[in-house]
């Protein structure tokens, strides 16, 4: 199996032990005094010392509302906000006038969907989405196609969990206004080729707006170099805290968009005759920030940055490897997504067996994973099942934590036999 872009193959002296001594949640016991092999990171990962430091920092001397007050505190909460703007956007390969923040990768596509395209679209008119769309980037888009009389279409995704892009291609069309996907699929773990879809997007005309939840933590981003109109990612899955998370977009298309809501800190001027807006990204952003969630997800990202977002991928490819390698005889088991580019989430049923039931003896040996649709029905569906367990990787994971899975996955499918 290549590596898929943009990570290394090997991993010369990535040491686990000391990223993994980083996250003071790791060390706890649970249920009698297991070890914890924390697998439930697609939904939430862990934070590191750092970031707690860094939110701890804020709220002990900083604490204040922004562009607002002259005062000391306010102007280094200011400081402080903006600053992290400016280091999301270096991190991203984003223009810092083109960084908007927002309460999540959710938000962010509604952003798109409410301010971007509402105003454009007609009856008649297309979005493209592919068939392993989490909610997120499925239900603004329906909601809006509802309104105006346009039209949801599907790309398939292939047994295999890899996107079927000759048939994505094929519904890219002269009614296509926005072709949304995913870059990293939460349930299947499917890598998309990005670069090449938006290319293809490009070449005719369709602005491309990509889910990046799964992608950013795990592998490096350039948005410039990738050409995309819109990349949303949560703070939350990328070491930072939660509601809080960041919609990269072109800032010519953002200058040309309405606010889509109105508010404090989005104006230039109010007056009961009209109101004029703030320049973007200010004009997207209403009322008090989240102002300690961007200094903790800078503070993540600097984390990140020097543990190596590649060699992090990297690490996650071989646990992926040694996972699968480890489970893959255990009797009636079905992985969902074997595509060659994935990454380090195993979704997963075994026959005969309730997801639920799976996940409860994972639990009682102190491994956590996710049970259910993982917000991805209409992929469940295709595969003709209603919910699967999933284990997911992240940077701090070792060679315990897949061993552990293992054998109480091992376990549980003995015990429910
Ligand atoms: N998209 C994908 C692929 C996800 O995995 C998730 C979260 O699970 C989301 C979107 C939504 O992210 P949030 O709930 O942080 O807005």
């Amino acid at each position: 199996m290549n590596a898929p872009d943009g990570l290394a193959p090997t991993l010369p002296g990535f040491d686990v032990a000391s990223v993994r001594a980083q996250f003071p949640v790791l060390a706890q016991r649970v249920h009698d005094d297991r070890r914890l092999a924390y697998l439930d990171n697609a939904a939430t990962t862990q934070k590191p010392e750092a970031v707690l430091q860094a939110l701890d920092h804020y709220y002990r001397h900083d604490n204040s509302n922004v562009h607002r007050g002259v005062h000391a505190l306010a102007a280094r909460a200011t400081k402080g906000y903006e600053d992290a703007r400016a280091r999301i956007a270096r991190f991203a390969g984003a223009d810092v006038a083109g960084t908007v923040f927002t309460r999540g990768t959710t938000e962010a596509i509604n952003l798109v969907a409410y301010s971007y395209l509402l105003p454009r679209l007609e009856a008649g008119d297309e979005i493209l989405v592919t068939e392993m769309e989490h909610h997120a980037n499925i239900v603004p888009w329906q909601i809006l196609a509802e309104r105006t009389g346009a039209r949801v279409v599907v790309a398939p995704v292939r047994d295999d969990g890899g996107l079927d892009l000759d048939a994505w291609r094929e519904r890219l069309t002269s009614r296509t206004r926005m072709a949304a996907f995913v870059h990293v699929s939460n349930t299947l773990g499917t890598i998309n080729p990005v670069a090449e879809m938006v290319a293809a997007a490009r070449e005719r005309g369709v602005p491309t707006c990509i889910d990046g939840a799964q992608a950013v933590a795990h592998m490096p981003l350039d948005f410039g170099a990738l050409g995309a109109d819109f990349y949303a990612f949560s703070a939350h899955k990328l070491y930072g805290p939660t509601g809080f998370g960041v919609l990269l977009a072109r800032p010519e298309l953002l200058a040309g968009m309405p606010p889509w809501q109105g508010g404090g800190d989005m104006i230039e001027t109010v007056s009961f005759d009209g109101t004029t807006f703030a320049e973007p990204p200010a004009r997207f952003e209403a009322g008090t920030p989240h102002i300690a969630g961007a200094i903790g997800l800078a503070a993540a990202i600097d984390w990140l940055d020097a543990t190596g977002v590649a060699a992090a991928g990297a690490h996650e490819q071989t646990l992926l490897r040694d996972a699968m390698d480890a489970i893959r005889d255990i009797p009636g088991l079905r992985v969902l997504g074997t595509a060659p580019d994935k990454a380090a989430i195993i979704a997963f049923t075994i026959d005969g067996t309730h997801p639920s039931d799976i996940s409860s003896l994972l639990d009682m040996q102190g491994v956590a994973v996710r049970i259910g649709h993982h917000c991805t029905m209409p992929l469940h569906s295709r595969f003709g099942i209603s919910g699967s367990a999933r284990a997911s990787f992240a940077v701090y994971n070792d060679g315990e934590d897949v061993t552990q899975f293992a054998a109480a996955l091992t376990k549980a499918r003995e015990m429910l036999r």
